[in-house]
């Protein structure tokens, strides 16, 4: 009997060939393939419709090779992206797994997500790969779900369930063959020969970060930026059924989180962008980073290593005008809504400004000979033409001076986005156990399997081999239930 059962059990509710939990990027592609093949299948989600983590993210993917690439003059290849995917990720980068998604992303992104509609706009650089390869699609995120989900809405033998938050997995005989949801005070059970576990990451759970997120041990605080399920649900129900978990602790923080103050009580962080003129200030008043550097392998490295695992932003009024946050919140569509950016430099407890460099040293509590020898040098290398700063060698083209007051301050912790680690499966995403047997009637993909396989990426995301992968690893789970 499970833990949920009332004295008489809960009602088999349903029968069907597939049971997927989570309709975010990796379960929609998988229904739309399982479906798509001709099995009945039920769709459970915690939340009120689709989309998962991936209707709040750029939805920027990692592809080789691409029309897109081509077009724009840029020579890539499976082979190129492979090499810089291993040199980024390190010994622990499941190299097969990688392989497979890179020989299959110009197929999956351009052939099979083009015809459903989504278009690729732009390309952009991104840390550890040696050509631009991070492909940004119209719409970002939100418009690709919304495709998906449109497109799976029209398949026959679907049944969605949303605000359905499964609870348990039901094994019998060796294998798992049912799994326990809740709606409200409803228990219902559904059975499958085959349940798919999609449920995201777990970056939204204060626990659960704490836990894994060892090479933040030392800092102040670590900011939660998840998406709004990405409470790992899906793992504690894995490893009560004895799965084998690898790389949890390869949590993908980036180093520019300030706390979002109109949560208070949470540790829910805001991502800071669009401040290129911005230097990075440790507790002392220095700088200790090229802050153009902002990934979560170079940036979070410099931030974790101050003290207190944290700095502020600095700036000056003309690149304040410029700052973007990172949430729907500031946003009016496609559009950044100035006037909420603009409160939140007034009214957020983690962000002093100051009509002077000197002032603002004393409001943040830094040395204030460091903070002004920080901007004057950064002003002089500016006025002086160099297109890097001697210090960090950060690059100068197109960075003004900071002179224009007021100057601000924002406080800046580790922000915790991405699990590049998971549970382990094989590459039909059946999930192993600790013995690396694979349980019957269990699969798994996207980000509770580290996006796919368990660990796709090592220590370290090539950035946009979250969202792809975990679309491509749904694709793969899709085709294997029915096969
Ligand atoms: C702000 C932000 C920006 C990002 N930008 C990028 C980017 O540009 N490029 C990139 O590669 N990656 C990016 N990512 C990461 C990427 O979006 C995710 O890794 C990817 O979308 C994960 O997809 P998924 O389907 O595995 O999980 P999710 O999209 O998280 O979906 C999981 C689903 O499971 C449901 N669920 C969870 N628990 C339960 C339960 N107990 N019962 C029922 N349902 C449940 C949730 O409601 C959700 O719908 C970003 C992430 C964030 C937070």
């Amino acid at each position: 009997m499970t833990a949920l059962s009332t004295p008489d059990g809960p009602a088999v509710d349903q029968q069907v060939d597939v049971v997927l939990i989570g309709a975010g990027a990796s379960g929609l592609s998988c229904v739309i393939e399982a479906a798509g093949r001709g099995a009945r299948v039920t769709v459970i989600d915690a939340a009120p419709s689709f989309g998962g983590t991936a209707s709040g993210a750029a939805g920027g993917t990692c592809i080789a090779g691409s029309p897109l690439q081509d077009r724009l003059g840029v020579e890539d290849s499976v082979g190129l992206a492979l090499e810089d995917w291993i040199t980024w990720g390190g010994d622990s980068v499941d190299v097969e797994w990688a392989h497979r998604y890179l020989l299959a992303s110009r197929d999956v992104f351009f052939d099979h997500l083009s015809a459903l509609g989504v278009r690729w706009i732009s390309i952009h650089p991104h840390e550890g790969n040696r050509v631009p390869r991070w492909h940004r699609p119209e719409g970002g995120g939100k418009r690709v779900m919304s495709l998906l989900a449109h497109h799976a809405r029209a398949l026959p033998n679907i049944t969605w369930r949303f605000g359905y938050r499964a609870q348990e997995l039901v094994r019998s005989g060796g294998r798992i063959t049912a799994v326990i949801a809740m709606n409200g005070d409803r228990i219902v059970e559904i059975s499958a020969p085959a349940i798919v576990m999609a449920t995201g990451g777990f970056n939204n759970s204060a626990e659960l970060v704490a836990m894994h997120a060892k090479q933040a041990a030392g800092a102040e605080r670590v900011l939660l930026g998840g998406g709004p399920e990405a409470k790992g649900e899906g793992i504690r129900m894995l490893e009560a059924v004895g799965a084998q978990f690898t790389e949890l602790d390869s949590v993908w923080m980036y180093p520019y989180g300030t706390p979002d103050y109109l949560k208070p009580g949470t540790d829910r962080g805001l991502a800071v962008r669009g401040v290129d003129g911005e230097l990075w200030i440790n507790d002392e008043g220095n700088r200790f980073h090229d802050e153009s550097l902002r990934g979560g392998a170079s940036g979070t490295g410099a931030l974790l290593a101050q003290t207190e695992g944290r700095a502020w932003s600095v700036f000056d009024a003309g690149v304040a005008s410029g700052l973007i946050l990172a949430d729907p919140y500031y946003l009016d569509g496609n559009k950044i809504n100035r006037d909420r950016v603009a409160e939140f430099l007034r009214s957020s407890p983690y962000v002093e400004s100051a009509p002077s460099a000197a002032a603002l040293a004393a409001r943040i509590g830094v040395d204030r000979r460091n903070l002004e020898a920080a901007i004057n040098d950064m002003n002089k290398a500016i006025a002086a033409g160099l297109h890097r700063d001697p210090a960090f060698g950060k690059p100068l083209d197109g960075i003004a001076p900071l002179d224009e007051a007021p100057f601000y301050a924002v406080r800046l912790h580790p922000l915790a986005r991405k699990n590049l680690g998971g549970v382990r499966t094989d590459l039909d995403c059946r999930v192993l156990d600790s013995e690396g047997r694979p349980i019957d009637g269990l699969f798994a993909s996207g980000e509770v399997a580290g996006m796919a396989g368990g660990h796709i990426n090592g220590h370290a995301a090539l950035e946009g081999t979250a969202f792809g992968p975990s679309v491509f690893s749904g694709i793969v789970a899709g085709r294997a239930v029915v096969e």
